[in-house]
Formats: C-alpha cells, structure tokens, sequence
C-alpha cells in the first residue's frame, strides 16, 4: 500500500485535522482567538496555524476534567474498555492518514509513521484489556478481628504532556491507560507536532469517550499554562514524558501539592557488543538502536562500546550499512532517514560530532551537514571516540553512532553505569551467564539482550535514576493511574 503524498492530499490532510482546543467535547478557539504555526522540518515551510491556549484556556480545560471525573469513574469497565477497542479500531483504519500528518509535522519517514501508529493503536488495545481486569483484596488482620477490603479507584484528574518524537504513541500510552482506570484528563501536546494528537482527539470522540474526559491544550506557553493548573490542588497525577530538564522543574511543582508523578525522562543508552557476540545480529540491532526515528528518541543508542577485538569489523560493517540509507524527506516513498526536528535540534547534533571530531575521533561515514532546506543530517558514524567527549555524556538526538572500545566486562560496566541516566542498555553476546550477570549489573530499567528495540505495549517501560519514575505499558501501566483504598470491616467471630 502506498501513501497518497501528491500536494492536494497533503493539503487535505492538514485542513481535515481540527485546529481548534478540545475542551468539554466542544472545539474552542483560545482566548483572544491566538494561534501558532506548525511547520514541516523537511522543508521549514509552515503547514497550517493551531490554537495557542493561555493559561485561562488551561484553567477552563481542568474545569471540564474535574466536572467529568465523578461520573466517568462510575462508568462499567466494560463501556470504557470498549471505547478504547473501538479507537484502536478507528486508528488502524486510517493507518494512511494519520502516518501522512506525522510525517509532516515531525518529519520521520512514511514507513517509520506507519509503524508508529500500529504501536499506538497497540496500546489502546492492551489497556482495552487491561480496564476489565482491575481487581482488589480480601484479607484478615492477623488477629482475626478484622477483615481488610481493598479496592482500586481511579487516581482523579490527570495532566499529560508528551513531546515530539514519538507524537501519536506517547499519547496512547498515556491516554490508554487513564481511560481504563476510569481518570479523566489534560493533555498537552508539544507545539511542535500538535496535530497527530487533534487527530487522535477526534478518534476518540467518534470512539464514544464522553465531553470532558480527554481535554485537549496546544500552546508555545507550556511553563505558563502548567505551572497553575500542578500547584492549584486539582490535578492528582502528572504523567510526563520529555527531557529530564523539563522533567525536574515539573517534579519541584508536583512537590508542593503533593501531585503523584510517572516520569519517562532522557537516556544515554549503552550499547555494549562483546568479542563472542553474533555481528550479525549486532549490526542489525545497531541499525534499529540508533536509526530508529533518526536516533531522536529517549530510547537510542548513545554510546557504543565494542570490545576492541570485533571493533574495526563491527565498525565497517555497521557504516556501511548506514551509508547505504537514503536521507531525504519523510513523504518521498525511498526514505530512510527524514530531517531533524528543527534547527535546534540539528544544531546541538553538529556541535556533538565537531567537539568529538575536536577529540580525536574518525569519522567512517556521514558528518558533514548536506545544503539546502529542511534540517537533515546524514547517517554518520565517528570511531576511537574519546570517553571525555560531550556526546558521551549528553543525548545525541540524532543518527549519530560514538564508538569506543573495550577490554573487558568490568570496565564497560562500569563505564556504561558511569551516567545520571538509567533508560536502557543494549547488551550483544552469546553467553548466556554473562547475558545475564551484565544484565544484572547494568543501572536501567530495561536491557535489550541481542535487540536493539525494547518498546512494547505489553512491557513495563521506563528508568531508573534521572531517566524518570514509574513505568508505562505492561500489567504495571495502569497502576500509575490507581490508587488503594482499604476498608477496615470488624467481624465478631460469633452469631
Ligand atoms: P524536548 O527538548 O524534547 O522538546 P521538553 O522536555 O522540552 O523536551 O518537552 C517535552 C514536553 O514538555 C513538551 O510538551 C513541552 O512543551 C513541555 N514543556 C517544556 N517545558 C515545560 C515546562 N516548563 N512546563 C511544562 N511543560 C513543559
């Protein structure tokens, strides 16, 4: 199946996606009737204009939450449950649309949206499942006096806010498991890929989800619209995903109201090939740990360490697989490799290869910032980089591989733990003791153990460390969204 990307299906796409905020089931302009413009980074031209919400419009958006919660926590699970089928449903359905809208406003290539929104549908699917299997307790205290009820109840109003790499999926993830455990919510999108998640609101409606629970805010003021809405008591549950910058100050806000936090927060990904690893298998996960949405995601491989006595084979083979992709624009069908977010985000990723170019690394392939529009960088992979370079020590972002050698297991887990951040590490051999004692060893919530892809909507994602708090997906998803009350019930023994 191909994707329509002709100029008027492009046009039509972007002109079917309401523009408007989504506040109590109603489309409505901000206050004072202001907008943004969102652009394509594959050309830096402006794709249309979106409501850009004050901290009012917030205000009024929480409102509709907090009005909708009581009646839509007494909901049956079923209803709910069904609601989140029925998207799921909806979203595969327009596979085509919904890839094409992604890829113009954040740039990934058509195959790659694609396969982002089957993971997102995926996950409306997983917590459709999950919202009919939420169960409590029986018990008795140990002097037999009292019985000990537990029930689950939905946390209360909940404030979203995803960013704009993955912009359809960090929705679902968030959303899904909300809807399921009965919470209403706010979600605020990042302004630079707002539209995949109007598509999604609309989605949602036609699915049956009531006014009010799901409330949609776009805006350029993030600071100013949700600082308010965490320390004016309402909210119970901020559920973040984003830089662990953005992610600190949120949590000294969340601190004075005491607001219940699930953090999913940078990463600095090791990925670790050792001298009896399959190079095969180790170059393929290379590929998907580093090129998966041009390495501008949390989960990248940001640091390699080969052992040196594979490094230089792991190495040829490796870039000459990355030279071998085709950079252009997400909507041309032959693309591999789409632009850059925006010029920031191509900006930092220059600065991290000359200073590593400044520090004696090589390059192999790629490094040099081609003309023209859009924000593209080449597939680029630098060797014999130095353990001091900043790339080491900062997200990449970006379709750069930094490769350092290694002797031996000790030392690169000590360098690989040699971090603030605990996401994932990637980890390459056919041993399984050491498999599984460097598994062990490593400090991050997930290690992919000959893979370079460890999401899925039926794992527990998330970090250890300043990669974040709380998991999202899995059994566990929904329990972020959930709290435990008890019930103290005395029971004489006799009639
Ligand atoms: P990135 O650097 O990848 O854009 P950010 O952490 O800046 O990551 O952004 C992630 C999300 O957090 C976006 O939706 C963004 O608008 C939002 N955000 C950024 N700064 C703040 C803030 N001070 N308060 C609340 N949300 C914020």
């Amino acid at each position: 199946m191909t994707v329509d990307v002709t100029r008027p299906a492009v046009v039509a796409a972007v002109a079917a996606v309401p523009k408007q905020l989504f506040i109590g089931g109603a489309w409505t302009d901000a206050t004072g009737g202001r907008t943004f413009a969102v652009g394509d980074p594959a050309t830096g031209e402006v794709l249309c204009e979106v409501a850009d919400a004050a901290p009012a419009d917030g205000r009024r958006a929480l409102d509709a939450a907090v009005a909708a919660q009581e009646e839509w926590a007494a909901t049956a699970p079923r209803a709910r449950s069904e609601i989140l089928r029925r998207a799921y449903e909806i979203i595969l359905s327009r596979t085509d649309e919904l890839a094409l809208l992604m890829t113009l406003e954040m740039g990934k290539p058509l195959k790659e949206a694609r396969g982002e929104v089957a993971y997102a549908a995926e996950f409306f699917r997983w917590f459709s499942e999950e919202a009919v299997r939420v169960d409590g307790g029986y018990g008795t205290t140990p002097d037999g006096a009292n019985r000990i009820l537990i029930m689950r109840r939905p946390v209360g109003p909940c404030l979203l806010i995803t960013p704009w790499n993955f912009p359809l999926a960090m929705g679902t993830r968030k959303i899904g498991p909300a809807v399921a455990a009965g919470c209403t919510m706010v979600l605020k999108p990042a302004p630079q890929t707002p539209l995949s998640t109007l598509a999604l609101a609309g989605i949602l409606t036609e699915a049956g989800l009531p006014p009010g629970v799901l409330n949609v805010v776009t805006t350029t003021d993030a600071a100013g619209v949700v600082e308010p809405l965490l320390r004016g008591g309402d909210v119970r549950k901020l559920s973040f995903t984003g830089s662990t910058q953005v992610g600190r100050i949120l949590l000294a806000q969340c601190a004075d109201t005491v607001v219940r936090t699930s953090m999913e927060l940078g990463g600095n990904a090791p990925f670790i090939v050792f001298d009896d690893a399959d190079l095969d298998v180790a170059v393929d996960g290379a590929m998907t740990a580093k090129m998966r949405n041009m390495g501008e995601a949390c989960t990248a491989a940001n640091r390699m360490f080969v052992h040196r006595s594979v490094a230089d084979e792991f190495a040829a083979r490796f870039a000459e697989r990355m030279a071998a992709l085709t950079v252009g624009p997400g909507t041309e069908p032959g693309s591999d490799v789409g632009p850059l977010i925006d010029a920031a985000g191509r900006g930092k990723v220059e600065e991290l290869v000359e200073d590593a170019l400044r520090r004696d690394a090589k390059v192999v392939t790629g490094g040099t910032t081609p003309d023209g529009p859009g924000y593209f960088y080449p597939p680029t992979v630098l060797t014999d980089v130095s353990r001091d370079a900043a790339l080491m020590r900062t997200e990449i972002f970006g379709p750069v591989a930094a490769i350092t050698t290694f002797d031996d297991e000790d030392e690169v887990v000590r360098a690989a733990n040699d971090t603030e951040w605990g996401l994932v590490g990637y980890l390459f051999t056919r041993d399984v003791d050491r498999a599984l004692r460097v598994g062990e060893r490593l400090e991050v919530g997930m290690v992919g153990l000959n893979t370079g892809l460890v999401s899925n909507p039926a794992a527990p994602f998330g970090g250890v460390k300043q990669s974040g708090l709380g998991r999202e997906g899995g059994r566990v998803g929904i329990e972020e969204f959930l709290e435990y009350k008890y019930v103290a019930i005395p029971v004489r023994n006799r009639a």
